[in-house]
């Protein structure tokens, strides 16, 4: 019998557009109209905590509204011809609800928090956070979420992952974050490797097969077009 096939997605804010959740280069650099480094970054939490809060209280409550797209459930969907792992740079949970089983959160997840004292515990983030929010020790709730600045603890998890795919698919990333966007680095050479992308990046040049469109009708088109 031959062996099954490891298909590794990896995935940025594009896939989940459709389903009302906007990017954040797609604006200037902004992210629903707030500056990246001000509601991401230690510094912006430093300067303002209240706002931090108030930001990621607005982007759970878009995440719960939001449903998983056609996207989402094709990627769901290869479980049933070949083992899959999705790589995420997003911090929604629209890949699980679509069905994957199978799903790395490289910038952590907007369902869950963490005291700042201690990011590897975390806890539902299943109402507003706000300040005096603590954990059993006293330190402050923040949201789950790896901003700029800080390190990304799964990325060795998922340099391993890269290194083990036959095929691997890119969508609706910018790949302009790092280290996240260094995992294309670590592709075995036999790996066949596609993109799709509403505006396909340009560091992307060599041996991937691109098809530019959404990630809903881009996808179905990719799938079909390589009989994946
Ligand atoms: P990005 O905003 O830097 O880039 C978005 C990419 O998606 C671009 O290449 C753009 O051309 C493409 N795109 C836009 N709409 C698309 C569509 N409908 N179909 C296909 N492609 C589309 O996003 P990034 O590279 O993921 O980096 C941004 C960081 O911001 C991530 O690390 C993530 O943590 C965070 N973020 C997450 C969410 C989310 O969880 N849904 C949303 C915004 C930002």
């Amino acid at each position: 019998m031959d062996k099954i096939q490891h298909i590794v997605v990896l995935t940025g804010a594009g896939i989940s557009a459709e389903s009302g959740l906007q990017t954040f280069r797609d604006s200037d650099g902004l992210w629903e109209g707030y500056n990246v480094y001000d509601v991401a970054s230690p510094m912006g939490w430093a300067k303002n905590p209240e706002m931090v809060l108030n930001f990621y209280n607005e982007r759970r409550n878009s995440v719960l509204k939001a449903k998983p797209n056609k996207a989402h459930e094709l990627i769901a969907n290869l479980e049933k011809k070949y083992a899959v792992t999705v790589i995420t740079q997003n911090i929604d949970d629209l890949h699980e609800r679509a069905g994957s089983t199978n799903v790395l959160h490289l910038h952590g997840e907007i369902t869950k928090c963490c005291a700042v004292d201690n990011k590897t515990k975390t806890y539902p983030y299943n109402k507003d956070l706000k300040m005096g929010d603590v954990d059993a020790y006293g330190s402050q709730l923040r949201p789950f979420i790896v901003w700029f600045g800080e390190d990304v603890p799964m990325m060795g998890k998922a340099v391993a992952i890269t290194m083990s795919a036959d095929i691997f698919i890119i969508v609706g990333t910018s790949l302009q974050v790092y280290p996240a966007a260094s995992v294309i680095d670590y592709l075995p050479p036999h790996c066949q490797k596609y993109i799709v992308d509403k505006k396909i990046p340009n560091i992307i040049d060599t041996g991937f097969s691109e098809v530019e469109d959404v990630a809903t009708t881009g996808l179905a088109t990719l799938l079909k077009k390589y009989n994946l």
